[in-house]
């Protein structure tokens, strides 16, 4: 059963409100992750605990549980001269910088002129409420190995360090 410091493997659809695919994981590739440690957007967490092996769900979040609201004031422009000089910039680029909180953001660039750069702060997810068709294919207790990382390893045990 998914509680605390379970390993969970699963497959999943994940599509918007408007039934559009945004993402899948399939049962030859299935997507495996540390459960209670923030790994997945709160609302999917919440719903899979206690989950079983070979339990198939289907579950709603929304924005608030899931990406975050789309937040207007995370959209800025900046100057070119704000980013070293030999920045190679392109539209669609990602980069962290911190907020006023510094608190890390992922910005995205979504325009570029010749002397401006439009950014937008907003995960690309935000604002959607998210539709995850879910099938549970694997649930083991966590090395102590995979507690201390605080993330999965491969089914294999092997290791997968992004
Ligand atoms: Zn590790």
């Amino acid at each position: 059963m998914i509680a605390k410091d379970s390993v969970v493997s699963m497959t999943y659809i994940l599509t918007n409100a408007s039934g559009e695919e945004l993402d899948r994981a399939s049962k030859d590739e299935p997507f495996t992750y540390l459960h209670g440690h923030s790994q997945i957007v709160p609302g999917l967490e919440k719903a899979l605990a206690g989950s079983l092996i070979g339990s198939q769900k289907k579950v709603v979040v929304t924005p608030a549980d899931g990406y975050g609201e789309f937040d207007a004031k995370l959209r800025t422009t900046s100057s070119r001269k704000q980013f070293p000089p030999d920045a190679e910039l392109s539209i669609g680029m990602r980069f962290a910088a911190d907020d006023d909180d510094g608190q890390p953001i992922i910005f995205t660039i979504t325009e570029l002129t010749a002397d401006d750069v439009s950014l937008d702060g907003n995960h690309p997810l935000a604002g959607e409420t998210l539709h995850f068709d879910v099938e549970i294919v694997d649930v083991r207790p966590a090395s102590a190995e995979e507690l201390a990382h605080g993330h999965a390893h491969g089914p294999d045990g092997h290791h997968h360090h992004g």
